[in-house]
């Protein structure tokens, strides 16, 4: 089997170095080329010119950027992954994606003899390092069979959700569902902080209590509470992710008031906190309107 892998981003570049340490005949593709010579250097492997010459001899392609508008991007023209691919390959797109834009992308493969598969992933940059990702798969089982060996390298749970875009459809709820809670624990706390309760000791007891959640539990007290901040997962991209999923529910007539509320408290947090903001960062307007600090 031989594999291509182009986005070597915050998450991209561990998940890569999986499938390199499994398949050592990997060949890499970025953006900006010199991530992928520094990568390919480290992991000895190919860093390829141009999206076309990665996926020349590959037949499974895995490709993970910030949206799915930037791999439709990716497909045309001469160096473009169209004019490479080869028929029989299979496209396995990591990316947390938009569910319309994946089924255009699998129709226009599929002209070409090329199949689709997304398979956004969830579990954080330490879970790509570890190799212990889930793995939400939208397409069916005989794809997913034959990409397996690949994402096996990267992923531990790897699920098939339905055909086509239900992978993103999944992701993005559940990143939605992140977000409300990232929003929400800060207001919680911020009001305790002013109410004169220790954030210590309130997330003490709200962790053995009924409003945990992973982001109590792991993202304040690692986070928040020690003013850490670190830079693993781009606010921008979670706004990303709320948008897709109030895009989802809206075309499926399902009204989702809060979805929708928090995806406009966070469309205009990435407007304040800028591009490179951690996801986690949200924390901070909702400390600066309650003025107030979570530590
Ligand atoms: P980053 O912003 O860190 O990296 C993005 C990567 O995509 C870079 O390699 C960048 O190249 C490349 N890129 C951006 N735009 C384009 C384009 N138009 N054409 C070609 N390449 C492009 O993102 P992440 O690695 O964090 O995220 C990637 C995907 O994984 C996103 O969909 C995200 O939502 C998802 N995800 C991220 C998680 C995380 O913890 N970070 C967790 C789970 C999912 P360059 O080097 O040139 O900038």
């Amino acid at each position: 089997m031989t594999p291509a892998f182009l986005g070597l981003g915050a998450i991209g570049r561990p998940m890569a170095a999986r499938v390199a340490a499994a398949f050592p005949n990997l060949t890499v593709w970025n953006r900006t080329a010199s991530r992928a010579s520094d990568f390919a250097a480290e992991h000895k492997v190919r860093a390829a010119a141009n999206p076309a010459d990665a996926v020349k001899d590959a037949d499974v392609v895995v490709t993970c950027l910030p949206t799915s508008k930037d791999v439709e991007s990716l497909l045309d023209g001469p160096t473009g992954l169209l004019a490479g691919l080869k028929k029989g390959a299979i496209l396995v797109d990591c990316t947390s994606g938009d569910p319309a834009t994946s089924r255009r992308i699998a129709s226009r493969l599929a002209e070409r003899g090329v199949d689709f598969i997304d398979a956004p992933v969830s579990g954080g940059t330490s879970g790509a390092e570890k190799g212990t990702l889930t793995v939400m798969v939208g397409g069916t089982q005989q794809l997913l069979d034959r990409a397996l060996p690949i994402i096996k390298s990267f992923g531990q749970k790897i699920v098939l959700c339905g055909p086509v875009g239900s992978g993103d459809a999944l992701k993005a709820v559940n990143n939605a569902m992140l977000a409300i809670h990232v929003w929400t624990t800060a207001e919680g706390l911020a009001t305790l902080a002013k109410a004169g309760v220790d954030p210590k000791i309130a997330l003490d007891v709200i962790n053995t209590s009924s409003g945990r959640s992973n982001t109590s539990m792991n993202l304040f007290p690692e986070r928040v509470l020690t003013r850490a901040f670190p830079r693993t997962f781009r606010l921008a991209l979670l706004d990303k992710d709320i948008g897709i999923a109030a895009q989802v529910a809206r075309e499926n007539k399902v009204a989702t008031p809060v979805t929708q509320l928090v995806a406009d408290l966070f469309t205009m947090a990435r407007g304040e906190l800028g591009e490179v903001a951690d996801h986690v960062e949200a924390v901070k307007v909702v400390e600066q309107w309650a003025g107030v600090e979570i530590s």
